[in-house]
């Protein structure tokens, strides 16, 4: 028999491990259903069977919502209720309402509503509302499929299998045999959809927006998915493969000592204390956190909020994902960033256009400046929500006290009108800034006086400290954030933080780099907010850590 040669592709990472197994395909977009089904009945006949179809469907959603509940938290539990939502749309019965009246079979017209609703969806801007398509197209899947008699059955594989797949929905996922599942990747998708997100609950390496899948032929090959690099390799050689296997069972082994530390203080040999919290960008995220026992939130990126949306996300909107993330957070603290939209976070309606250095351009504060409204609207909505849990605000890309004087201004202008109107909020909540530019870093103790603490944004502290742009790969190797320049700046930081009796935290992605832990300890930093797959891993290196034994001169002078 010829041997297939090796090959590889390349999509976007979504969860980290490495999966070795049999490649099996599925298509997501055929439900397996004849499109040549003779319905002869009547239009009102057909109608009446999919109210009826409809709504089992919409129930069975609705079981597996409970189901995901149980298992892998509410937040993926939302989406099958959602699913149960869209299948009760009124949008989805006129389109197979019109079908029907135009002719076609019942399950032609579910299949072509769905394909239009999907169509539609796709071709949105916002990125979210894309991410819905496949949605549409699952919902419409499962109609179909239950009225040709039987749920889509789960996929059940009789060894370990690397599924390949043009997209996957969520209900697959949780319905696939996971002590076989070893990984997933898709042609389409992307990092933010909810599959990816139940993708990193349930911690499956997998990888997204491959392009092009492998021909079909190679079903039953063995395949390696490289969940930290998104690589794919198919027919992978005997070397490679013992590689892969080697590197596996070092994923194993980290991962189950790892779990050992899970309730433990985040305090180091010589009893330092600090705190380990997240970075998320979504509401859907918080039980990502509890579940890798972060202690809160350190960073919630609002502006996903924005580009999220078509257009700016109301008081009320955003008053809700406050609300809900920190009554997960069940009173571990919550700090929450104004939108940071501008540079690589462009949002169309904020009709930023063109510009030379979007970088070194208008960006989060700067809008807000001009444009005062946005910054009041989110501010109402966070200090509404504030009275639920324990909020700290964090604005982002400070360069001057008097930015910080202007955002304390609007906040006491916020406060005073919820309090006339009445509305109930936390007067305790605090205001920090991210510390991520020099100008910050240089004017660090006279911040200090007028904040109520810092955090450290190394990803643009680096970029803007080393004029090296983060987004050029052509320049990635001078991006260094343990350039000597970025640990005095943070040490100076620390300092000038405890000089006036506040807090200083790293959000940047340094301070998931326990090469660096010890370093960061020494300095003074109070508190770390990583993502949350890396909770366990960096309280690991904070407990055998001591911070008594650091030469800070080692980091400082070289
Ligand atoms: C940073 O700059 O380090 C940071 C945390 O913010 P962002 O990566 O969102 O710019
Ligand atoms: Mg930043």
């Amino acid at each position: 028999m010829e041997m297939e040669k090796m090959t590889t592709l390349r999509g976007k990472p979504v969860m980290e491990g490495i999966a070795i197994g049999i490649l099996r395909f599925m298509d997501a977009q055929d439900t397996g259903v004849a499109s040549d089904e003779h319905e002869p009945s009547a239009p009102a006949v057909l109608k009446e069977r999919f109210v009826q179809l409809r709504d089992k469907v919409a129930e069975e959603y609705l079981a597996l919502a409970e189901r995901a509940k149980g298992e892998v938290g509410s937040a993926e539990a939302d989406i099958f209720s959602t699913h149960a939502m869209m299948v009760q749309d009124g949008d989805l019965e006129d389109a197979v309402f019109a079908g029907i009246d135009a002719g076609q079979s019942l399950t032609d017209a579910i299949r072509s509503a769905g394909e239009g609703i999907a169509a539609m969806l796709a071709e949105m801007e916002d990125e979210y509302l894309q991410a819905r398509a496949a949605d549409a197209r699952e919902v419409c899947a499962r109609l179909v499929a239950v009225l040709r008699g039987g749920s889509v059955d789960s996929l059940q594989f009789d060894v370990p299998t690397v599924l390949a797949a043009v997209d996957v929905t969520p209900a697959e996922l949780l319905q696939a045999d996971r002590t076989k599942l070893m990984g997933f990747f898709t042609a389409q998708g992307a990092t933010g959809s909810h599959t990816s997100i139940l993708a990193r609950s349930l911690s499956l390496p997998s990888a997204v927006a491959v392009g092009t899948l492998p021909p079909q032929s190679l079903e039953g090959e063995t395949v390696i998915l490289d969940g930290f690099t998104g690589e794919i390799i198919l027919s992978p050689d005997e070397d490679t493969l013992a590689a892969y296997r080697d590197k596996q069972a070092s994923v194993h082994a980290r991962r189950k000592e790892e779990e050992s530390y899970r309730g433990l203080p985040n305090r180091t040999a010589d009893g330092y204390e600090v705190q380990v919290l997240c970075n998320i960008g979504r509401g859907e995220e918080a039980a990502a956190v509890l579940q890798n026992d972060g202690g809160g939130v350190g960073l919630f990126r609002s502006e996903f909020l924005y580009l999220e949306s078509t257009d700016f996300p109301s008081e009320e909107t955003q008053y809700r994902v406050y609300c809900r993330l920190l009554q997960e957070m069940d009173g571990r603290p919550v700090i929450i960033r104004t939108m940071d939209v501008g540079a690589d976070k462009q949002v169309g309606y904020f009709g930023i256009g063109r510009e030379e250095n979007p970088a070194l351009g208008y960006r989060s504060i700067r809008i807000c400046m001009d444009r005062p409204e946005i910054l009041r609207t989110q501010l109402r909505a966070l200090y509404r929500a504030s009275a639920f849990g324990k909020l700290s605000i964090l604005v982002p890309m400070i360069v001057s006290v008097s930015e910080l004087l202007w955002v304390r201004s609007q906040e006491q202008t916020v406060r005073e009108e919820l309090r006339r109107e009445g509305i109930p909020f936390d007067p305790g909540v605090k205001l920090g800034i991210m510390i991520e530019t020099p100008a910050a870093v240089m004017i660090s103790d006279l911040l200090a006086e007028r904040a109520d603490f810092f955090s450290i944004g190394t990803n643009d502290l680096t970029q803007y400290s080393l004029a090296v742009d983060r987004q050029n790969p052509m320049i990635e190797r001078l991006y260094d954030p343990h350039h000597t320049a970025i640990l005095r700046m943070i040490a100076l930081v620390a300092q000038n933080a405890h000089k006036a009796g506040k807090t200083v935290s790293v959000c940047g992605e340094l301070a998931r780099d326990t090469a660096l832990t010890p370093f960061l300890l020494a300095a003074g930093v109070d508190s770390l907010s990583v993502s949350p797959p890396y909770v366990l891993r960096l309280r690991r290196a904070i407990r055998n850590a001591n911070r008594s034994e650091v030469n800070l001169n080692e980091y400082l002078q070289t």
